[in-house]
């Protein structure tokens, strides 16, 4: 009937969302089934192995989840997206939509781009979809722990069919493999032991940064992109080392 065949379609796009999400792949396969990982990492599958690349979208998972909450929580994935590129529709005029801040925030960016972003919203845990005949997008905590600048956000760098030129921040920089290898392998026993994906620790950004700059103080290692004041107390102790023996060997 029409609600088990909409049921089929839901699953049908969740299956065409794992490959895209950055999220355990063993957890999504699992809450696929109706079931829980406790563990937010597994330690086994590439993303929890730190073996993808993660890109900040911190601004974008702000500006959708903005929207959501500036309509109330009360809408779908659909109404969100136009919300957010600035469509010209009856139900955004009805609900005048269109004097909110976030109307069109988004526009230079489509409609597939959004949707991927509340696909890997719902994948990480920061809004729910809720059940029955008109699903509504809701936040979670930690939906408004990135909303309100607590969280950063990341996604899975997308493999692109046409090779475009990266941006300055994107920039590919020279580092030295064999150390970043080194960092690589630290921040994965960090992260399995906090229970926490890698990109929680450093980005691959910092890590490339720290194989080229070499930083054996915390004041040198407090230059590197991504790396604060909380991160550096957290984390100093178990980079610094690495990159002390690494440059006297
Ligand atoms: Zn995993």
């Amino acid at each position: 009937d029409e609600t088990e065949r909409s049921i089929a379609g839901q699953k049908l796009n969740q299956i065409a969302a794992f490959a895209s999400v950055n999220a355990c792949r063993r957890r999504q396969i699992l809450a696929y089934f109706g079931e829980r990982l406790e563990a937010a990492n597994c330690g086994a599958c590439d993303v929890c192995a730190g073996e993808t690349e993660q890109i900040d979208a911190t601004t974008d998972a702000r500006i959708l989840m903005s929207a959501v909450a500036r309509t109330g929580q009360r809408f779908g994935a659909m109404h969100v997206v136009e919300v957010v590129t600035g469509a010209n529709t009856q139900k955004i005029r009805r609900f005048r939509h269109d004097r909110l801040k976030t109307y069109g925030a988004g526009a230079e960016r489509d409609k597939q781009y959004w949707r991927r972003i509340v696909d890997d919203l719902l994948g990480q845990e920061c809004m729910v979809r809720t059940e029955g005949e008109y699903p509504v997008l809701k936040l979670t905590p930690r939906g408004k722990d990135v909303l309100y600048g607590r969280e950063e956000f990341h996604v899975l760098r997308q493999p692109s069919k046409r090779r475009r030129r990266a941006r300055p921040a994107d920039a590919v920089i020279e580092y030295d493999h064999a150390l970043f290898e080194e960092l690589r392998a630290v921040r994965r026993q960090l992260a399995a032991d906090r229970n926490v994906p890698p990109f929680v620790v450093f980005s691959d950004r910092t890590l490339h940064e720290m194989a080229a700059h070499f930083p054996t103080t915390p004041d040198k290692m407090r230059n590197i992109t991504g790396v604060g004041d909380k991160k550096l107390q957290q984390y100093a102790g178990d980079f610094l080392p690495v990159v002390d023996a690494y440059v006297r060997d």
